[in-house]
């Protein structure tokens, strides 16, 4: 079936948002986005309340539609970038914020590690250098 094969294989590009140049998939997984209660279903995936409160009832609202993915710019490496698929399929982009992050897997940007983590890392390196300090 050519004429469906065409038209899966539309592309679309990407752009970076410093310098418009194209940006590169680099095919890493897609970090979809979930909301937990009305409020939040309702803001982002703008349906009624009163449809989000039905959605909220069920639990946890899983967006197919928004996801963030890992591109490439030539002149500014690594972005996250937030995709959100529109009515009739065209994609948008824009840069993925630290709220996008905390609406996936409820996980955690990965360039920003785990507070807790690095306390305990900075604790450890502490308390080392203090007993080299008294030998
Ligand atoms: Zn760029």
């Amino acid at each position: 079936m050519p004429g469906k094969r065409s038209k899966r294989n539309k592309v679309q590009h990407f752009y970076c948002p410093y310098c418009e140049h194209r940006l590169w998939r680099l095919g890493s997984p897609k970090h979809f986005l979930f909301y937990l209660g009305a409020a939040e279903i309702k803001q982002n995936v703008g349906m009624s309340s009163k449809s989000a409160a039905l959605l909220a009832a069920r639990g946890d609202y899983l967006d197919n539609n928004s996801w963030i993915e890992d591109f490439f710019c030539r002149d500014h490496g690594k972005l996250w970038m937030k995709i959100t698929r529109k009515d009739g399929g065209k994609l948008v982009s824009a840069m993925a914020t630290s709220i996008d992050w905390r609406q996936t897997t409820r996980t955690i940007m990965p360039h920003s590690p785990n507070p807790s983590v690095s306390e305990f890392t900075y604790r450890m390196s502490r308390q080392s250098g203090v007993r080299y300090y008294e030998k």
